[in-house]
């Protein structure tokens, strides 16, 4: 059963097929998927869903593919886990992790990557490919073995190692382009219309890519006893999980999963060096200028985020804020959650942290609401961040005595202390 009706233009509202389209013919504005909420609430439930797999899947209807084997590695269904010792550095109540680094691939990407290349394949495409900061590469070329498609990606030659080595293993095709995230987004979108049997899921099909997204929200619900939370923390690349997962929480109320509309506050975070839409909403304008990104957190390094303007209003409209954090902060972030709460996050969970931390010292972010942040990368795919950060508290020759004058009455007073 499928519940899509079509697409539709954010902008002027002209509908079109559900086919790889991503732009209004007429106005340029990007295309949405439109549902048929009336027969989706008819036919979603929470026992249904709670019987479904253990995987982002288990919301199938809610997803713009109609597939019963989707290309699937496990994404998604990741720990929510209450942040207790994070919440009492911050003199928060109720704070909640949602530990993304979980996925298959080590980051939230596997969700939208998941729907896109099956919506790709259902459409006939053989190829898929992108234009990536470094994690999509690492997760369209997963899906695409999976599913034994080819895979063509692009990424900015500067990205670290372990994204490179995560991507490159798993056998398609890997094109380092020496230049920014934006010269290589653009790449991509010339290639579009020289290889239109590409998928490419960031552009010729990122009208489905985009709602993956919207199931980082419906598992929050889910996780929290089918609640909205008052708050959540979002890290913000191109700005496109920021407004799904909004959409997401209005989507539960749509279809009857949630009693009452959320009004979930949605906050925005970024690394100051590169922090478009953070910017614009600091100057109180709608115009987002693209910058040239110089910043650790290289997934999140996107100079002209292309629903930067839909993030800005949504984060507007909810009564949110958007946070821009320096690489110093980033790494303290890091830390943080590390030290507290046993989760290691990339630098683009630093960025979040971090964000956190200045909007609840700012009140933004209120002692008394139920804050849900998104940790979106494993920390694994950027160690070279914390090179000279972090590393052996002693390096000792093999003797007691060398193991006591080093650490060892240090240890003993920690102890008495805890
Ligand atoms: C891609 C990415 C995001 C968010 O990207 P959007 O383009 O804003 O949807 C967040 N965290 C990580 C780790 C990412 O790789
Ligand atoms: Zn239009």
């Amino acid at each position: 059963m499928d519940f899509v009706t079509g697409l539709r233009c954010r902008e002027c509202g002209r509908s079109y097929p559900a086919e790889a389209l991503h732009v209004c013919d007429f106005c340029f504005g990007p295309l949405e998927v439109a549902y048929d909420y009336e027969r989706l609430a008819a036919a979603v439930s929470k026992e249904a869903i709670a019987a479904g797999p253990a995987s982002m899947w288990r919301y199938r209807p809610l997803l713009p593919v109609d597939d019963p084997n989707p290309i699937d590695l496990g994404a998604g269904w990741t720990p929510l886990v209450r942040a207790d010792r994070l919440a009492a550095e911050l003199g928060l109540r109720e704070l909640w992790i949602k530990n993304d680094t979980a996925n298959p691939t080590g980051s939230f990407k596997d969700r939208v990557v998941s729907v896109a290349l099956t919506k790709a394949r259902q459409l006939g495409f053989k190829v898929a490919a992108c234009a990536s900061t470094g994690n999509l590469a690492n997760s369209v070329a997963a899906h695409a073995a999976r599913a034994g498609m080819a895979s063509v990606v692009f990424i900015p030659e500067d990205l670290e190692r372990a994204k490179v080595v995560t991507t490159a293993v798993y056998g398609g095709t890997v094109v380092a382009v020496r230049g920014t995230y934006d010269d290589v987004n653009r790449l991509c979108a010339e290639l579009t219309s020289e290889r239109p049997d590409w998928a490419f899921v960031n552009v010729n099909v990122r009208t489905y890519y985009a709602e993956g997204s919207k199931t980082l929200a419906f598992e929050v619900a889910e996780q929290l006893g089918w609640q909205a939370p008052d708050h959540v923390v979002v890290p913000v690349a191109s700005g496109s999980q920021l407004t799904k997962v909004r959409k997401g929480f209005a989507e539960l109320h749509q279809v009857g999963l949630l009693p009452e509309p959320p009004a979930v506050r949605v906050s925005g975070a970024q690394a100051a060096g590169c922090s478009p839409v953070a910017q614009a909403f600091a100057d109180g304008t709608d115009a987002i200028r693209p910058v040239r990104p110089q910043t650790i957190a290289k997934s999140l390094a996107i100079g002209n985020p292309a629903d930067g303007w839909y993030a800005l209003r949504a984060v507007r409209e909810t009564g949110g804020a958007l946070a821009a954090v320096s690489d110093e902060e980033v790494l303290e972030g890091i830390r943080l959650l590390a030290r507290t709460e046993g989760i290691f996050a990339e630098t683009a969970g630093g960025v979040t942290i971090a964000s956190l931390v200045r909007l609840v010292q700012q009140g933004v972010v209120r002692p008394d609401e139920r804050v849900v942040c998104f940790v979106t990368g494993h920390g694994l795919k950027t160690v070279e961040a914390l090179t000279g950060v972090v590393g052996p508290t002693a390096t000792i020759a093999p003797t007691l005595e060398a193991f006591e004058e080093a650490v060892g009455a240090e240890l003993d007073a920690d102890r008495r202390t805890r």
